[in-house]
């Protein structure tokens, strides 16, 4: 049997070069509660992804729950089922009502065109995610937001260092959260970080993910404890001195399996990046039915050969129990989520994979 390929492998640097972080921690005995390591990469994504302010969290769904609180968003929310479960699940820990609305189908970002038809009078804000790290159509989906008075909340969890034309795709709406999971191009293990406009917001995000505390005496708000550790944020500093590096491996995987999978029948790549700086965080491919096998049959024939494909996002998330009796989770309002969700299988792409994995991966789509 070959060794596994999974569809990711976290980015781990050198142990080495972690050990005097961790001296550092040892000797400072500094552990948590916003310390000189939790500053510091504060400060350091906000010059790497060109933003103002920052504050981190422990993880990104706690980013999420917060970014919603710290907005007071209440009633409806209009939202994509298209992606991670913890998009909408941050809604019900708000006690906000999701409305999911079909996304498009080149992109699988939420759809602008489709987003007035679902607002009502109890609909306060709108929560896209640039799925795969493709930016949404931001401009249109401000227009609506303004136009309704909306606020807009993105979950960037997948867009970690995406820049537009013009910069990081972060700036856009009111607020972005970003999850720096295991699994994500930029990891501390677990933890998250909400992009804040000005420096008001961000106090009073870093009041709420400290449990409401403003002073020593004085709760202000049923904050949470989102707070990321010392440790996390030591792991992020020296992960960003890597990052580049393993974005650059990022872009060639992604370049090569365009180029091999180009002539294969059946098989779709989703758009490449174009003029825009992308990340390279997924490499999904749509399974149509030109191809030989179903996308099931290729997902077991990968597992078979022992390569760990990923069916993101299937089911979508309006499938799950707690949003199916939904009316606007009925497949007929999702056409093209739905089918979108049948077709689609993420293959593997990280810093560490081997040009004879990705060939393992290539030669079985092209059916050698
Ligand atoms: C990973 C992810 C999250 C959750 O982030 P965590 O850091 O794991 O809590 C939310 N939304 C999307 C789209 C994700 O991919």
């Amino acid at each position: 049997m070959k060794p596994p390929i999974y569809v990711t492998q976290p980015y781990l640097p050198p142990l080495e070069e972690f050990i005097p972080y961790l001296q550092e921690i040892w000797d400072k005995k500094m552990l948590t509660n916003g310390g000189p390591f939790h500053q510091q990469l504060e400060k350091a994504l906000c010059e790497y992804l060109g933003v103002k302010h920052l504050a981190l969290f422990s993880n990104g769904t706690l980013g999420l729950i917060t970014a919603l609180q710290a907005l007071r968003i209440t009633g409806e929310v209009i939202t994509t089922p298209y992606s991670f479960v913890a998009t909408a699940h941050s809604l019900l820990w708000n006690g906000i009502k999701p409305v999911f609305v079909d996304v498009d189908p080149n992109t699988l970002n939420l759809d602008p065109a489709r987003i007035e038809a679902a607002i009502t009078p109890h609909t306060t804000a709108i929560m896209p995610v640039h799925c795969y790290g493709h930016p949404c159509d931001v401009q249109a989906i401000q227009k609506i937001a303004d136009n309704y008075n909306l606020k807009v909340i993105y979950d960037a969890a997948h867009a970690f260092g995406v820049q537009d034309e013009v910069g990081s795709v972060l700036r856009h709406g009111d607020l972005s959260v970003l999850s720096f999971h295991a699994t994500k191009v930029f990891n501390t293990f677990e933890g998250g970080a909400i992009i804040c406009p000005d420096a008001k917001t961000k106090l009073r995000i870093d009041q709420l993910k400290n449990f409401g505390f403003v002073d020593e005496v004085t709760v202000v708000a049923p904050g949470i404890n989102g707070k990321m550790s010392e440790i996390n944020a030591a792991f992020g500093l020296l992960q960003l001195k890597h990052v580049d590096q393993a974005l650059a491996r990022r872009k060639s995987i992604d370049a090569a399996y365009r180029e091999a999978l180009k002539n294969v029948p059946g098989i779709r790549c989703l758009q490449d990046a174009g003029e825009q700086v992308a990340n390279y965080s997924y490499f999904p491919i749509l399974v149509e039915a030109d191809y030989p096998l179903s996308r099931d049959a290729l997902y077991q024939k990968l597992k078979d050969n022992s390569i760990f494909a990923r069916r993101y996002f299937y089911p979508l998330i309006t499938d799950f129990p707690m949003y199916r009796g939904m009316p606007s989770a009925h497949r007929e309002n999702l056409p093209v989520a739905f089918a979108a969700a049948q077709k689609v299988l993420c293959l593997p792409i990280y810093p560490n994979l081997a040009n004879s994995d990705l060939a393992r991966v290539t030669s079985i789509l092209k059916g050698d």
